[in-house]
């Protein structure tokens, strides 16, 4: 419980936030102060379990101490020379992050955003100086529902309408089809200059929407007999979230050797962000190999902190922890764990209708129409419980706890989920 004192602290600090910052978020009202594994604590020293990690870039857990340090003793060393110059971290990184996942080459950006945008510039050039498709023609199909970001152009082919609407004129070259439907697929690639398919193999934000099993295995094969790049955005559920390396790895089971596996659908642009900056600095990737990537030539795209000293230690860091503490195994068990725990809780209450998703990456869907408030309340209701989650699109919730939780944490984590739905009343 919280004293009167304590609670103004908090209210102070979200109302300078709405005077002062612009208003394009809707935080859930709790103000976090400090992070560790799994917990969150708020500025009244309450304690939480951190159930979104910052939508999956903390699969390593908060402040993990060996990211912590190496982003430390980069920053006291050197921080950034611009790629003006080489600099003595950035080729270590580029040779463990191509062997890590299996291309010839990475480019190096730091948001989510600005690696979808490399994508596109890099399969757009591919059309037209490889594939051979006359300029300014060269067209990328996107799925509905889809969410690669927030820049002008990734906004002008998303369905959400709050992402899109008065954020025009609109980057033509794109065509949108239905998610999880081959047929829509293999139609609008017989459409004239396709040079790319930009596909998530789950629509995190959409709502943990998982296709069918062999889609993305068929929707490769497709792209692969027209010449089409396969372009996969794994910037939400790359890097261990799903119970595998990449999600288009698929049901690997290979226990130990996963890590360094290459996944045996190869995209041919793979797009990484979130979890390879082991959430503490913004970085993200494009790997590709050389076919593709050496149509970008000296001035031809850049970015000033892209392949930074820092960026290149704390990325380095953060896939070796993937690695050393067996994340993709501890995913992929404690998902089954928690789908089989949440379908037990759906089955006792008929608030929930059903749970959703693949390893450490799931959602459950709210018994009650998407305008409706519920799901905001039982996050709230949840919060006061101990346990932070996020509504995404209305009526559905989803869980994404940092992958180093434990079966006893996680034990922990259900029984909250358990008494907060039991107890909830609308
Ligand atoms: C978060 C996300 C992005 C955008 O990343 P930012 O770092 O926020 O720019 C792109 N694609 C997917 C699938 C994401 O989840």
């Amino acid at each position: 419980m919280s004293t009167i004192g304590e609670v103004s602290k908090t209210k102070r600090l979200i109302e300078l936030e709405n005077q002062h910052g612009a208003h394009n978020y809707h935080p859930l009202p709790v103000v976090l102060h400090r992070g560790e594994g799994v917990y969150l604590w708020d500025v009244d020293g309450k304690k939480y379990y951190d159930f979104l990690s910052a939508y999956s870039a903390v699969n390593q857990g908060h402040c993990h101490p060996k990211i912590t340090k190496a982003l430390v003793h980069q920053a006291e060393q050197l921080a950034l020379t611009s790629r003006a110059f080489y600099n003595s971290a950035l080729g270590e990184y580029e040779h463990y992050i191509t062997s890590y996942f299996g291309y010839d080459k990475v480019l190096p950006m730091n948001t989510g955003a600005e690696a979808v945008e490399t994508a596109i510039k890099l399969c757009r050039k591919w059309a037209y100086e490889v594939k051979g498709i006359a300029e300014n023609q060269a067209k990328i199909i996107v799925c509905e529902g889809n969410f690669h970001g927030r820049t002008t152009t990734i906004v002008s082919f998303s369905s959400d309408e709050g992402s899109a609407k008065n954020f025009g004129p609109h980057t033509p070259g794109f065509i949108s089809i239905p998610y999880n439907n081959l047929d829509a697929l293999r139609n609008a690639l017989n459409q004239p200059d396709v040079a790319g398919f930009l596909v998530e193999p789950i629509q995190g934000e959409a709502g943990v929407l998982t296709p069918e099993e062999d889609y993305i295995r068929k929707a490769h094969a497709l792209c692969l007999s027209k010449g089409v790049l396969f372009i996969v955005d794994e910037i939400q559920t790359g890097i261990a979230r799903t119970g595998s390396l990449l999600a288009v790895c698929g049901n690997c089971t290979c226990e130990n050797k996963c890590e360094r596996q290459v996944s045996y659908i190869k995209p041919d642009i793979l797009i990484l962000g979130k979890a390879l900056s082991g959430g503490i600095y913004p970085v993200s990737a494009v790997l590709a190999d050389n076919e593709v990537m050496m149509v970008i030539k000296p001035g031809q795209h850049g970015s000033t902190y892209g392949g930074n000293p820092i960026a290149a230690k704390v990325a380095t860091t953060a896939l070796e922890v993937v690695y050393e503490e067996k994340l993709i195994q501890n995913a992929r068990k404690l998902g089954e764990m928690f789908r089989e725990e949440l379908n037990r809780i759906i089955s006792q209450s008929d608030l929930l209708t059903l749970v959703r998703g693949k390893g450490l990456l799931n959602a459950v869907v709210v018994n009650d129409s998407p305008e409706s408030s519920t799901a905001w309340d039982i996050c709230l209701a949840l919060k006061n419980n101990g346990l932070l989650a996020k509504p995404t699109h209305g009526n559905i919730i989803r869980f994404a706890p940092p992958l180093i939780i434990t079966t006893e944490q996680l034990a922990e984590c259900i029984a909250i989920i358990k008494k907060t739905i039991i107890e909830f009343k609308k």
